[in-house]
This record gives structure tokens, sequence and C-alpha cells, in this order.
């Protein structure tokens, strides 16, 4: 196991401020918003990036969504929307090799992405 940031939320060794947590998932704030409201839904598991996913995975996968959208009801986002990002690697942008599902909302979001 990598010396893993997200490992280490999830283990509660790095404080966060969570939104949600049940054995498989956990959701909390990112620490530098790039939203008025700007959620990561994990994966409690180490999975690196979303390459390494397997069909075993599949019921993971759409907890997580199902999950970013219960919370984005919740946050009062259903009715103007918000915007679920997976950044996958270099070009894609990731920063932290534990799988993360970005939920970004409370403004309208710009397209393309830089
Ligand atoms: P990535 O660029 O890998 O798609 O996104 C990583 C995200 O994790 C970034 O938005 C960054 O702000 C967030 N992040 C990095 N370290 C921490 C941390 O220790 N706590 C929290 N809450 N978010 C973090
Ligand atoms: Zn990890």
């Amino acid at each position: 196991m990598p010396d893993c940031i997200f490992c280490k939320i999830v283990a509660g060794e790095i404080p966060s401020d969570i939104v949600y947590q049940d054995d498989e998932i956990i959701a909390f704030k990112d620490i530098n918003p790039q939203a008025p409201h700007h959620i990561l839904i994990i994966p409690c598991r180490h999975i690196e990036t979303i390459l390494d996913l397997t069909t075993d995975d599949t019921a993971l996968i759409g907890k997580m969504i199902l999950n970013a959208n219960n919370i984005a009801r919740k946050l009062g986002l259903s009715k103007n929307g918000y915007r679920l990002v997976f950044n996958c690697k270099h070009d894609g942008g990731q920063d932290v090799y534990h799988i993360h599902l970005h939920l970004l909302g409370g403004r309208k979001m710009t397209w393309p992405p830089g």
C-alpha cells in the first residue's frame, strides 16, 4: 500500500469534513474547493486510477455515482444541476492516486474544461 492521503482520511488519520460514510465509500469536502460545493466521493478500498477498475467494481462505481446524486439533492443542487468528474492519470489532471469522484456545484460550469 503506497503512502496514500485518501487512505489516511478513510482511516481517520487525517481529519476531513465527512458528509457521508459507510463500509464501502466515504464522501468529504474538498480541501481546495473549485465551486461553492465541492465534494469528493471515494471508495474506502485503495484503487489507484479508474483504469484499475474491473467488472467486480461495477456496483461500487454505481454506488459512488448514486451517492453523489443523493448528496447533490441534499445540497439543493438538483434543480440547477452539477458536475461529476473522474480525473485519470497525468493528462486527466489526477493528483491523488486513489480514485475519487468530484461533485461540483453551486455555480455554472464552463465547457470545455481547462
Ligand atoms: P485530483 O486532481 O486528483 O482529481 O483531485 C484531488 C483533489 O483532492 C483536489 O481537488 C484536492 O484539493 C483534494 N485534496 C488533496 N488533499 C486533500 C486533503 O488532505 N483533504 C481533502 N479534503 N482534500 C484533499
Ligand atoms: Zn488510498
